[in-house]
């Protein structure tokens, strides 16, 4: 490690994942990523159902429970379930809670919202995808919260071109989160995606100077979900050493899909069909 890093790394954020290994990003052929991309509808068909479920009175482990019902009768394998001794097949994540939040016997109560973040492994390829839903009618700022950390996911995936840097991702995100006078987690990043949950390369949703900033070319597969909070960025790690919370308390929402660059464009994988956001 080259002193510059050394001094980096001391001031990362105490958990911080931030890596300096070389990354190795594992570009997809057209024909793997239509692969992925039958992952991808069969996750998206898994949130169609998610929408009708969150209503408040359900248990988090009963909306755990049908997905996995779901993902199973699809002949598919939910990618969280056991993943480094994960219990779920969602991260179900309630108001303060950022993401990794496990499901079990907490009810959903009017006012909340809920992040719900499912994975899907179809034929060997997996997909990611996440949406943070209103539980009944929440408050005006939850619903701002929510709608621009939409719009953060969706900039981003605009900003997605071949032959510019990765860092245009982390730019969109964070001018937008900021604009609108929220912070975004910097110790948690989006992630390469393929016959692995998380491939190279990592994702910032920041302007990140300590990652490698690889030039995007077609055939790369990433899951890209801004985190963004209501109030500070940092965040902590529950007792339970799953749930990632954020330090002050205050309300984080969470937006993921699955995303190819090719050569005539950008396809997201996991576009739901009745479209979320306008994609
Ligand atoms: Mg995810
Ligand atoms: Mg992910």
């Amino acid at each position: 490690m080259k002193l510059m890093e050394l001094v980096v790394l001391l001031m990362l954020p105490k958990g911080s994942k931030v890596s300096f290994r070389k990354q190795s990003i594992l570009l997809k052929t057209p024909d793997q990523v239509d692969k992925m991309q039958a992952s991808a509808e069969i996750l998206a068909s898994v949130f169609i159902n998610i929408r009708k479920m969150v209503k408040p009175g359900i248990t988090t482990g009963a909306i755990d429970e049908a997905i996995e019902t779901h993902i199973r009768e699809a002949g598919c394998i939910p990618s969280f379930k056991g993943y480094h001794g994960f219990p779920g097949s969602a991260c179900i994540s309630i108001n303060e809670e950022v993401v990794h939040g496990i499901p079990g016997e907490r009810v959903l109560t009017e006012g909340d919202i809920v992040g719900i973040d499912v994975g899907v492994i179809k034929d060997g390829w997996h997909s990611d995808s996440a949406e943070t839903l209103p539980v009944g009618l929440v408050d005006p700022e939850a619903v701002k919260l929510m709608k621009t950390t939409e719009e953060c996911l969706t900039k981003a995936i605009a900003a997605m071109e071949p032959g510019k840097r990765l860092s245009v991702i982390g730019s969109a995100v964070e001018d937008h989160a900021k604009a609108n006078g929220y912070s975004v987690v910097e110790t948690l990043v989006g992630h390469g995606i393929g016959r692995d949950l998380h491939e190279d390369p990592q994702v910032p949703n920041f302007r990140c100077y300590t990652m490698p900033d690889p030039i995007m070319e077609p055939g790369l597969v990433i899951a890209i979900e801004p985190m963004i909070n209501g109030g500070t960025k940092r965040v902590i790690t529950a007792r339970d050493e799953w749930t990632i919370l954020t330090q002050d308390r205050k309300l984080s929402a969470h937006f993921e899909h699955t995303v190819a660059l090719l050569a005539d464009g950008v396809r997201v994988l996991t576009r739901r069909p009745s479209g979320i956001a306008g994609l």
